[in-house]
């Protein structure tokens, strides 16, 4: 089964055409990291998967479906911001459970994912305190168990650990990785990190000025890049 699908994508902001003829499967369980410089369009596309932005051509499918009309939270997905995004006004556990509350998900069942993804992401001692009283990786754990609870069929990530200094960096990529075993979840990871990207993709898709110009896993693009630009992002000598 294929998580998603992306045939001859193309998206441009008027006469600025940010993606071009985007052509990808990312299969189900699959992680899948979006490597490429700083203004390349990793954002945009995981804005366009997400349904924050319309295509301006071509199909995106989700699971079996064409999703190009589908609001942002009935696409099955859930998006984790390098800047987090929680409301400063609400506790961790109503972060979490916003989403749900407007699904209308029986309070039962809010309560047993809220508790699930915070023993997951070892939140349960921070449960009543709001963004400003937590740490910079409690924020981003917190902004990740928003989308556990979800239960999405597809997950996406942009640069979460952009802003945590390196040893919270490892840390945090350490408990995504495990995430991923635990959830057996499909995920987009975008990152411009070399060691994020070799460590967690099985399948790593360069992007340069809005194309792919790769798509292989990490030894695949290690041993053979196509290209001196692949090489120098993957640090291989060419
Ligand atoms: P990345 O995430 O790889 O750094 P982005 O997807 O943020 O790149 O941006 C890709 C290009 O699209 C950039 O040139 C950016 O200026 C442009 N862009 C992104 N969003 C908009 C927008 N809403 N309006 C106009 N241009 C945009
Ligand atoms: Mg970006």
């Amino acid at each position: 089964m294929t998580a998603l699908q992306l045939t001859d994508l193309n998206k441009s902001f008027g006469a600025v055409h940010v993606l071009k003829d985007i052509n990808l499967t990312v299969e189900e369980g699959e992680f899948v990291v979006f490597v490429g410089p700083s203004g390349c369009g990793k954002s945009t596309l995981l804005r366009v998967i997400a349904g924050l932005e319309d295509a301006t051509s071509g199909e995106i499918r989700i699971g079996a479906s064409v999703v190009n009309d589908t609001p942002p939270a009935k696409r099955g997905i859930a998006m984790v911001f390098q800047s987090y995004a929680l409301y400063p006004h609400l506790n961790v556990c109503e972060n979490m459970s916003l989403a749900l509350k407007q699904e209308k998900q029986p309070k039962a069942e809010i309560e047993a994912r809220v508790a699930e993804a915070s023993r997951m992401l070892s939140l349960d001692p921070y449960l009543d305190r709001r963004p400003a009283e937590l740490s910079g990786g409690q924020r981003q754990r917190v902004a990740i168990g928003r989308a556990v609870v979800r239960q999405p069929q597809l997950f996406l990530f942009d640069e979460p650990l952009s802003n945590l200094d390196a040893a919270l960096r490892m840390n945090t990529r350490l408990e995504i990785a495990k995430l991923h075993r635990q959830l057996e979840g499909s995920m987009i990871y975008v990152t411009h990190d070399q060691t994020e990207a070799m460590t967690l993709a099985d399948k790593i898709v360069v992007l340069r000025d809005g194309r792919v110009e790769q798509v292989g896993s990490p030894m695949d693009l290690y041993n053979n890049p196509a290209n001196r630009f692949v090489a120098e992002f993957l640090g291989s000598p060419s």
